[in-house]
Protein backbone atom coordinates (compact mmCIF):
# COMPACT_ATOMS: atom_id res chain seq x y z
CA UNK A 1 0.00 0.00 0.00
CA UNK A 2 1.60 3.47 -1.34
CA UNK A 3 1.48 7.06 0.45
CA UNK A 4 -0.78 7.85 -2.39
CA UNK A 5 -3.45 5.34 -1.69
CA UNK A 6 -3.78 6.76 1.46
CA UNK A 7 -3.67 10.54 0.39
CA UNK A 8 -5.90 9.98 -1.94
CA UNK A 9 -8.75 7.82 0.94
CA UNK A 10 -8.23 11.14 3.02
CA UNK A 11 -8.80 14.31 0.28
CA UNK A 12 -12.04 12.15 -1.12
CA UNK A 13 -13.43 12.30 2.08
CA UNK A 14 -11.98 16.34 3.12
CA UNK A 15 -10.46 17.20 -0.42
CA UNK A 16 -7.64 19.98 -0.51
CA UNK A 17 -9.95 22.47 -1.95
CA UNK A 18 -12.01 22.95 1.35
CA UNK A 19 -8.79 24.46 2.89
CA UNK A 20 -8.52 27.97 3.95
CA UNK A 21 -6.31 30.36 1.15
CA UNK A 22 -3.97 30.63 4.25
CA UNK A 23 -3.59 27.23 4.93
CA UNK A 24 -1.10 24.30 3.62
CA UNK A 25 -2.87 20.99 3.97
CA UNK A 26 -1.97 18.23 2.21
CA UNK A 27 1.33 15.80 1.18
CA UNK A 28 4.32 18.44 2.75
CA UNK A 29 7.14 16.18 2.85
CA UNK A 30 7.80 12.65 1.02
CA UNK A 31 7.45 10.12 -2.17
CA UNK A 32 3.89 9.33 -3.05
CA UNK A 33 5.33 5.88 -4.40
CA UNK A 34 6.92 4.89 -1.06
CA UNK A 35 5.16 2.18 0.75
CA UNK A 36 3.80 2.38 3.96
CA UNK A 37 5.21 0.50 6.68
CA UNK A 38 3.04 1.98 9.25
CA UNK A 39 1.32 5.36 10.65
CA UNK A 40 1.69 7.84 12.71
CA UNK A 41 -1.49 10.35 13.91
CA UNK A 42 -0.39 13.73 15.73
CA UNK A 43 -2.01 17.09 16.42
CA UNK A 44 1.64 18.84 16.16
CA UNK A 45 4.28 17.26 14.34
CA UNK A 46 8.27 18.40 15.54
CA UNK A 47 11.50 16.02 15.74
CA UNK A 48 10.24 14.16 18.98
CA UNK A 49 7.11 13.38 17.14
CA UNK A 50 9.55 11.95 14.68
CA UNK A 51 11.82 9.96 16.64
CA UNK A 52 8.73 8.23 17.80
CA UNK A 53 7.73 7.47 14.21
CA UNK A 54 11.21 6.14 13.84
CA UNK A 55 10.82 3.58 16.99
CA UNK A 56 7.30 2.84 16.45
CA UNK A 57 7.84 1.19 12.70
CA UNK A 58 5.50 4.51 10.78
CA UNK A 59 7.38 6.19 7.69
CA UNK A 60 3.82 8.42 7.23
CA UNK A 61 3.14 11.18 10.23
CA UNK A 62 -0.46 12.90 10.08
CA UNK A 63 -0.82 15.70 11.23
CA UNK A 64 -3.69 18.16 12.01
CA UNK A 65 -1.53 21.40 11.94
CA UNK A 66 1.00 21.53 8.74
CA UNK A 67 4.44 21.71 9.76
CA UNK A 68 5.01 23.87 6.67
CA UNK A 69 2.74 26.76 6.96
CA UNK A 70 3.84 30.20 6.35
CA UNK A 71 6.03 28.80 3.53
CA UNK A 72 9.78 26.82 4.08
CA UNK A 73 12.59 29.40 2.55
CA UNK A 74 15.81 27.52 4.22
CA UNK A 75 16.99 24.75 5.70
CA UNK A 76 19.71 25.45 8.29
CA UNK A 77 17.74 23.95 11.06
CA UNK A 78 17.21 26.84 12.78
CA UNK A 79 13.02 26.42 13.87
CA UNK A 80 11.14 23.54 14.57
CA UNK A 81 9.87 23.08 11.29
CA UNK A 82 13.40 23.01 9.27
CA UNK A 83 14.32 20.86 11.75
CA UNK A 84 11.07 18.18 11.48
CA UNK A 85 11.18 18.61 7.97
CA UNK A 86 15.15 17.54 7.87
CA UNK A 87 14.74 15.31 9.66
CA UNK A 88 11.84 13.41 8.04
CA UNK A 89 13.70 13.81 4.63
CA UNK A 90 16.63 12.39 6.55
CA UNK A 91 14.41 9.19 7.22
CA UNK A 92 12.17 8.88 4.47
CA UNK A 93 9.27 9.64 6.32
CA UNK A 94 5.96 11.46 4.67
CA UNK A 95 4.45 14.26 6.53
CA UNK A 96 1.09 14.72 5.50
CA UNK A 97 -1.19 17.80 6.87
CA UNK A 98 -5.05 17.77 7.36
CA UNK A 99 -5.98 20.85 8.58
CA UNK A 100 -8.86 23.71 7.77
CA UNK A 101 -10.61 20.94 5.40
CA UNK A 102 -11.00 18.75 7.93
CA UNK A 103 -12.52 21.93 10.07
CA UNK A 104 -14.94 22.22 7.57
CA UNK A 105 -16.54 19.09 6.96
CA UNK A 106 -19.41 17.10 9.04
CA UNK A 107 -17.44 14.28 10.36
CA UNK A 108 -14.85 16.52 10.81
CA UNK A 109 -12.65 18.07 13.89
CA UNK A 110 -15.76 19.73 15.47
CA UNK A 111 -17.70 16.67 14.98
CA UNK A 112 -15.60 14.33 16.99
CA UNK A 113 -15.53 16.99 19.70
CA UNK A 114 -18.99 16.64 19.53
CA UNK A 115 -19.39 13.35 20.11
CA UNK A 116 -16.73 13.22 22.81
CA UNK A 117 -18.77 15.48 24.83
CA UNK A 118 -22.00 13.11 24.14
CA UNK A 119 -23.91 15.67 21.80
CA UNK A 120 -26.62 13.66 20.07
CA UNK A 121 -28.57 15.06 16.53
CA UNK A 122 -25.50 16.99 15.36
CA UNK A 123 -25.46 19.31 12.85
CA UNK A 124 -22.91 21.64 10.90
CA UNK A 125 -23.10 24.97 13.26
CA UNK A 126 -21.86 27.43 9.99
CA UNK A 127 -23.29 25.60 6.83
CA UNK A 128 -21.36 26.71 3.42
CA UNK A 129 -22.30 28.17 0.51
CA UNK A 130 -20.78 28.29 -2.66
CA UNK A 131 -20.36 24.17 -3.01
CA UNK A 132 -23.53 23.51 -4.92
CA UNK A 133 -24.49 23.63 -8.17
CA UNK A 134 -27.34 22.67 -10.21
CA UNK A 135 -27.52 20.52 -13.36
CA UNK A 136 -30.10 20.84 -16.05
CA UNK A 137 -29.91 18.32 -18.87
CA UNK A 138 -32.63 17.76 -21.38
CA UNK A 139 -33.05 14.19 -22.49
CA UNK A 140 -35.60 12.45 -24.92
CA UNK A 141 -38.51 10.96 -22.80
CA UNK A 142 -37.24 7.08 -23.18
CA UNK A 143 -33.53 8.10 -21.73
CA UNK A 144 -34.84 10.35 -18.86
CA UNK A 145 -34.48 7.35 -15.97
CA UNK A 146 -31.17 6.04 -17.36
CA UNK A 147 -29.74 9.53 -17.66
CA UNK A 148 -31.36 10.03 -13.89
CA UNK A 149 -29.69 7.02 -12.94
CA UNK A 150 -26.49 7.62 -13.75
CA UNK A 151 -26.34 11.07 -11.81
CA UNK A 152 -27.54 9.43 -9.22
CA UNK A 153 -24.73 6.87 -8.94
CA UNK A 154 -21.98 9.69 -9.36
CA UNK A 155 -23.74 11.40 -6.36
CA UNK A 156 -26.40 14.14 -8.21
CA UNK A 157 -29.44 14.67 -6.05
CA UNK A 158 -28.05 14.26 -2.65
CA UNK A 159 -29.32 16.17 -0.01
CA UNK A 160 -28.94 15.69 4.06
CA UNK A 161 -31.10 12.34 4.88
CA UNK A 162 -32.15 12.07 1.33
CA UNK A 163 -30.90 10.93 -1.94
CA UNK A 164 -31.90 10.55 -5.75
CA UNK A 165 -33.89 14.07 -5.94
CA UNK A 166 -34.27 15.23 -8.75
CA UNK A 167 -37.13 17.02 -10.46
CA UNK A 168 -38.42 16.33 -14.07
CA UNK A 169 -40.64 18.34 -16.25
CA UNK A 170 -41.48 17.66 -19.52
CA UNK A 171 -41.41 19.66 -22.89
CA UNK A 172 -40.41 20.04 -26.44
CA UNK A 173 -36.93 21.02 -27.62
CA UNK A 174 -35.93 21.67 -31.31
CA UNK A 175 -32.88 21.28 -32.85
CA UNK A 176 -31.71 21.26 -36.68
CA UNK A 177 -28.38 19.16 -37.09
CA UNK A 178 -26.29 21.30 -39.46
CA UNK A 179 -23.22 19.83 -42.14
CA UNK A 180 -21.15 17.53 -40.27
CA UNK A 181 -23.49 16.28 -37.46
CA UNK A 182 -24.44 13.14 -36.78
CA UNK A 183 -27.77 13.44 -35.08
CA UNK A 184 -29.47 10.65 -32.86
CA UNK A 185 -32.56 11.98 -34.15
CA UNK A 186 -33.43 13.97 -37.31
CA UNK A 187 -31.48 14.69 -40.96
CA UNK A 188 -29.58 17.21 -41.51
CA UNK A 189 -30.86 20.67 -42.27
CA UNK A 190 -34.61 19.58 -41.03
CA UNK A 191 -35.82 21.45 -37.85
CA UNK A 192 -36.79 18.38 -35.80
CA UNK A 193 -39.27 18.46 -32.79
CA UNK A 194 -38.56 16.28 -30.28
CA UNK A 195 -40.59 15.31 -26.63
CA UNK A 196 -38.04 15.46 -23.86
CA UNK A 197 -37.86 15.98 -20.07
CA UNK A 198 -35.81 18.71 -18.50
CA UNK A 199 -34.18 17.13 -15.48
CA UNK A 200 -32.78 18.65 -12.69
CA UNK A 201 -30.08 17.72 -10.47
CA UNK A 202 -28.62 19.73 -7.13
CA UNK A 203 -24.13 18.73 -7.76
CA UNK A 204 -21.58 19.48 -4.65
CA UNK A 205 -19.39 21.65 -6.82
CA UNK A 206 -16.18 18.63 -5.90
CA UNK A 207 -19.02 15.87 -7.78
CA UNK A 208 -19.31 18.17 -11.07
CA UNK A 209 -16.96 16.69 -13.51
CA UNK A 210 -17.91 13.17 -11.95
CA UNK A 211 -21.54 13.52 -12.71
CA UNK A 212 -20.90 15.43 -16.33
CA UNK A 213 -18.79 12.45 -17.16
CA UNK A 214 -21.62 9.51 -15.98
CA UNK A 215 -24.27 11.48 -17.65
CA UNK A 216 -22.84 12.55 -20.94
CA UNK A 217 -21.80 8.93 -21.29
CA UNK A 218 -25.28 7.41 -21.58
CA UNK A 219 -27.03 10.55 -22.65
CA UNK A 220 -27.80 9.59 -26.41
CA UNK A 221 -27.49 13.30 -28.20
CA UNK A 222 -24.31 14.84 -29.62
CA UNK A 223 -24.46 18.12 -28.25
CA UNK A 224 -26.10 17.57 -24.96
CA UNK A 225 -28.39 20.42 -24.07
CA UNK A 226 -27.49 21.60 -20.11
CA UNK A 227 -26.73 24.26 -17.83
CA UNK A 228 -24.72 24.56 -14.63
CA UNK A 229 -25.98 26.81 -12.61
CA UNK A 230 -24.43 28.22 -9.47
CA UNK A 231 -26.49 27.90 -6.05
CA UNK A 232 -26.25 30.34 -3.01
CA UNK A 233 -27.63 27.97 -0.83
CA UNK A 234 -26.01 26.65 2.14
CA UNK A 235 -25.00 23.03 2.24
CA UNK A 236 -25.10 20.88 5.73
CA UNK A 237 -22.26 18.45 4.93
CA UNK A 238 -19.82 21.47 4.76
CA UNK A 239 -19.22 24.02 7.58
CA UNK A 240 -17.37 24.93 10.46
CA UNK A 241 -18.36 23.71 13.82
CA UNK A 242 -20.95 21.33 15.44
CA UNK A 243 -24.36 21.73 17.26
CA UNK A 244 -26.12 19.15 18.57
CA UNK A 245 -28.01 18.64 22.17
CA UNK A 246 -27.00 16.92 25.57
CA UNK A 247 -29.28 14.02 26.16
CA UNK A 248 -30.69 15.53 29.72
CA UNK A 249 -30.58 19.15 30.41
CA UNK A 250 -27.93 19.52 33.13
CA UNK A 251 -26.43 22.29 35.42
CA UNK A 252 -23.95 24.36 33.93
CA UNK A 253 -21.33 23.53 36.63
CA UNK A 254 -21.74 19.55 35.89
CA UNK A 255 -21.43 20.79 32.14
CA UNK A 256 -18.24 22.45 32.66
CA UNK A 257 -16.90 19.62 34.80
CA UNK A 258 -17.61 16.97 32.32
CA UNK A 259 -15.66 18.68 29.36
CA UNK A 260 -12.77 19.21 30.99
CA UNK A 261 -12.81 15.44 32.30
CA UNK A 262 -13.68 14.21 28.27
CA UNK A 263 -10.69 16.62 27.30
CA UNK A 264 -8.44 16.38 29.51
CA UNK A 265 -8.09 19.83 29.70
CA UNK A 266 -6.08 21.36 33.15
CA UNK A 267 -8.25 24.56 33.09
CA UNK A 268 -11.27 25.73 31.51
CA UNK A 269 -12.11 29.31 30.98
CA UNK A 270 -15.76 30.42 31.15
CA UNK A 271 -17.65 33.52 30.64
CA UNK A 272 -19.43 35.09 33.19
CA UNK A 273 -22.21 32.79 34.09
CA UNK A 274 -24.25 31.30 37.00
CA UNK A 275 -23.34 27.76 37.52
CA UNK A 276 -26.80 26.80 37.91
CA UNK A 277 -28.34 27.62 35.28
CA UNK A 278 -29.36 24.68 32.57
CA UNK A 279 -27.50 23.91 29.47
CA UNK A 280 -29.31 21.55 27.09
CA UNK A 281 -28.02 22.58 23.70
CA UNK A 282 -24.29 23.25 22.78
CA UNK A 283 -22.43 24.29 19.78
CA UNK A 284 -18.55 23.49 19.42
CA UNK A 285 -16.05 24.45 17.15
CA UNK A 286 -12.46 22.76 17.31
CA UNK A 287 -9.03 24.91 17.29
CA UNK A 288 -9.57 28.47 17.15
CA UNK A 289 -13.42 29.23 16.80
CA UNK A 290 -14.40 32.38 19.16
CA UNK A 291 -14.80 34.69 16.30
CA UNK A 292 -17.68 32.18 15.17
CA UNK A 293 -19.82 32.98 18.58
CA UNK A 294 -22.44 35.12 16.23
CA UNK A 295 -23.06 31.95 14.57
CA UNK A 296 -22.95 29.61 17.28
CA UNK A 297 -25.48 31.79 19.19
CA UNK A 298 -27.82 32.05 16.09
CA UNK A 299 -28.22 28.09 16.16
CA UNK A 300 -29.87 28.78 19.80
CA UNK A 301 -27.36 26.95 21.67
CA UNK A 302 -26.70 27.91 25.78
CA UNK A 303 -23.05 26.91 25.30
CA UNK A 304 -20.39 27.31 22.80
CA UNK A 305 -17.10 25.55 23.48
CA UNK A 306 -14.14 26.04 21.61
CA UNK A 307 -10.53 27.49 22.12
CA UNK A 308 -7.90 30.29 22.39
CA UNK A 309 -10.79 32.97 23.36
CA UNK A 310 -9.57 36.39 24.11
CA UNK A 311 -10.36 38.30 27.35
CA UNK A 312 -12.97 40.33 25.79
CA UNK A 313 -14.70 38.05 23.44
CA UNK A 314 -15.90 36.37 27.60
CA UNK A 315 -17.71 40.27 27.51
CA UNK A 316 -21.13 40.43 26.66
CA UNK A 317 -21.43 37.27 24.63
CA UNK A 318 -24.32 37.44 22.09
CA UNK A 319 -27.79 35.97 23.71
CA UNK A 320 -26.11 35.48 26.48
CA UNK A 321 -24.70 32.41 25.75
CA UNK A 322 -21.69 30.91 27.97
CA UNK A 323 -18.28 30.87 25.91
CA UNK A 324 -16.40 27.69 27.20
CA UNK A 325 -13.03 27.91 26.31
CA UNK A 326 -11.38 24.31 27.50
CA UNK A 327 -7.91 25.01 25.28
CA UNK A 328 -6.50 24.86 21.58
CA UNK A 329 -5.26 21.58 21.55
CA UNK A 330 -7.70 19.73 23.81
CA UNK A 331 -10.43 20.80 21.39
CA UNK A 332 -8.98 18.69 18.69
CA UNK A 333 -7.51 15.79 20.35
CA UNK A 334 -10.82 14.12 19.92
CA UNK A 335 -10.05 14.17 16.43
CA UNK A 336 -6.70 12.85 16.00
CA UNK A 337 -8.89 9.68 17.60
CA UNK A 338 -11.06 9.53 15.65
CA UNK A 339 -8.76 10.09 12.35
CA UNK A 340 -7.06 6.76 13.72
CA UNK A 341 -9.82 5.10 13.66
CA UNK A 342 -11.29 5.87 11.01
CA UNK A 343 -8.07 4.69 8.93
CA UNK A 344 -7.47 1.56 10.76
CA UNK A 345 -11.18 0.37 9.81
CA UNK A 346 -9.79 0.87 6.11
CA UNK A 347 -6.91 0.03 5.47
CA UNK A 348 -5.71 -3.27 7.24
CA UNK A 349 -1.87 -3.57 6.23
CA UNK A 350 -0.26 -0.98 7.93
CA UNK A 351 -0.45 0.09 11.66
CA UNK A 352 -1.96 3.28 12.20
CA UNK A 353 -1.27 4.51 15.86
CA UNK A 354 -1.76 7.81 17.83
CA UNK A 355 1.69 9.39 19.21
CA UNK A 356 2.32 9.72 22.80
CA UNK A 357 5.04 12.07 22.62
CA UNK A 358 4.01 15.11 24.92
CA UNK A 359 4.14 17.62 22.85
CA UNK A 360 1.81 20.16 23.85
CA UNK A 361 2.92 23.58 23.68
CA UNK A 362 0.86 25.31 26.35
CA UNK A 363 1.19 23.77 30.01
CA UNK A 364 -1.06 24.99 33.19
CA UNK A 365 0.32 26.12 36.54
CA UNK A 366 -2.33 25.50 39.37
CA UNK A 367 -2.02 27.54 41.78
CA UNK A 368 -2.62 25.76 44.79
CA UNK A 369 -1.50 28.89 47.19
ZN1 LIG B 1 -5.81 23.88 15.55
Amino acid sequence: MTVSVLVDWLEQRAPLRLQESYDNSGLLVGDPNAVITGVLCCLDVDEEVLLEAVVRGCNVVLSHHPIIFKGLKRLTGKTVSERTVAFAVRHDIALYAGHTNWDSIAGGVSFSLSRRLGLENTKVMMPRTGELLQLVVYVPNEFAPIVAEAAFTAGAGHLGNYDECHFASVGTGTFRPLEGAMPFVGTRGTREVAHEQRLEFVVPVALKNRVQEAVWRVHPYEEVAHSWISLDNSWSDLGYGAVGDLREPVRLGDFIAHVARQLGSDAVRYSRADLDRVVKRVSVCGGSGAEFIQAAAATGADVYVTGDAKYHGFQDTPGGIVLVDVGHGESELPFIEDWAEAIRLEFVTFAVLISETNNRPVRTYLNHG
